[in-house]
């Protein structure tokens, strides 16, 4: 017997395909993703404006199935963190962070990840696979049957989704893209493009690939205002460095309205590490051409890594330094620590395998 389809994989567009490859109208499609993204309805049967003897055929041929919750965890915040099993003995992360105009949910992309930057909780635990797009839209999904769809709802459906769970989203990218056109879809999640984030290690050639193909917000993750430091911080910076990283941004804001012109740079601050006055400055300097805002994220703690997170004044000195040069700049509140939710605390349950997928598809870029 052949695998089901899973509806779960497929883009809109591959959605609209298959229901041409079945003889129907490509408005099935439409139906088909409101039923799922917006009544949160798996079961064929239960999808009443389609017709009978097609909601058989499908029953047959196709499935919609999201990975399961294995746990759920609730920080004392009000951030709740779910693993998911994805098979294979491995666990991927999602954390729902509830604000009172928003609920922001933060995805994972891939098992662990690659990219494995000095100070990272989920580079640390190795890498294993690229997800596939059931497996990330699969996490939207599973936290809406928490929440709440956008159709069948008394509370506060997902408003935002940032990829920056486990995994560097620009590594998976055929995946990361169709994830996108569902969460943008308005027969799907309907998200404004504005509250869809991909947050990158600065994947240069990747950057420029998507520009004016994808409007979604976009986040730089820098870290360093130099090449030497970012080399050892953020070692994808050895093959992309900085220079190239900020002129594929630029070119990336010039085709996108989702970000208003201006990029977010996530800047972690790292005690003793790059925190200092000078370093502020010179972050100032490498700024000052490129539209942005940045936002400080104070080091979250974890048992792989020696660094510490900067005294309170320490921050607030970097932060008024830049605040001086003119930028817009936000700290960002450290939500759900007490659970290992906050950024970079990832580490589902990775089985490290450190090669194969991301380094075939980063090769071939
Ligand atoms: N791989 C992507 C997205 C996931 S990481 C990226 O790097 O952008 C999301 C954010 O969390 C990144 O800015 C990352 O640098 C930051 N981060 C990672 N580990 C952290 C830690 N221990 N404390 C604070 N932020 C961390
Ligand atoms: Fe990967 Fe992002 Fe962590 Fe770096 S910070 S190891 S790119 S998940």
């Amino acid at each position: 017997m052949t695998a089901k389809l899973n509806l779960l994989d497929l883009s809109p567009q591959d959605m609209a395909d298959f229901c041409v490859s079945l003889g129907e109208k490509p408005f099935r499609a439409q139906q088909l993703l409101k039923w799922i993204y917006q009544y949160g309805v798996t079961n064929f049967e239960d999808m009443t404006n389609i017709k009978r003897d097609l909601r058989e055929r499908l029953s047959e041929i196709a499935e919609i199935r999201a990975p399961e919750i294995v746990t759920e965890q609730k920080s004392s915040d009000g951030t709740t963190k779910w693993a998911l099993d994805i098979g294979d003995g491995q666990l991927v992360e999602t954390v729902l962070i509830p604000e009172d105009d928003r609920n922001t949910l933060c995805i994972s992309t891939q098992v662990g990840c690659p990219v494995k930057c000095a100070f990272c909780r989920t580079g640390a635990s190795g890498f294993n696979r690229n997800l596939k797009v059931h497996e990330i839209i699969g996490q939207v999904f599973r936290a809406a049957t928490r929440v709440g769809f956008s159709e069948n709802n008394e509370q506060k459906p997902i408003s935002n989704v940032v990829m920056m769970g486990m995994g560097e989203p620009l590594l998976n990218l055929t995946n990361v893209l169709k994830t996108t056109e569902i969460l943008l879809s308005d027969y799907a999640f309907a998200l404004s493009k504005r509250r869809v984030t991909i947050s990158t290690s600065g994947v240069a050639p990747v950057i420029d690939k998507i520009a004016g193909k994808v409007d979604v917000a976009l986040a730089l993750s820098l870290h360093a205002a130099n090449d030497k430091l970012r080399d050892i911080l953020v070692p994808i910076n050895k093959k992309y460095p900085i220079a190239d990283v900020l002129s594929s941004v630029k070119h990336y804001l010039d085709k996108s309205n989702a970000n208003c012109g201006r990029v977010t740079i996530e800047y972690v601050l790292l005690a003793g590490v790059n925190d200092s006055v000078d370093d502020a400055y010179e972050l100032c300097r490498l700024l000052s051409h490129t539209p942005c805002k940045i936002n400080l994220i104070p080091f979250n703690p974890h048992e792989s890594s020696d660094f510490k997170r900067p005294s309170a004044k320490a921050i607030e000195r970097f932060q008024q330094i830049l605040i001086e040069k003119g930028f817009t700049v936000l700290k960002r509140s450290t939500r759900g620590d007490d659970i290992a939710a906050a950024c970079g605390q990832l580490a589902g349950q990775v089985k490290d395998r450190m090669q194969k997928a991301a380094t075939i598809e980063s090769k071939t870029i």
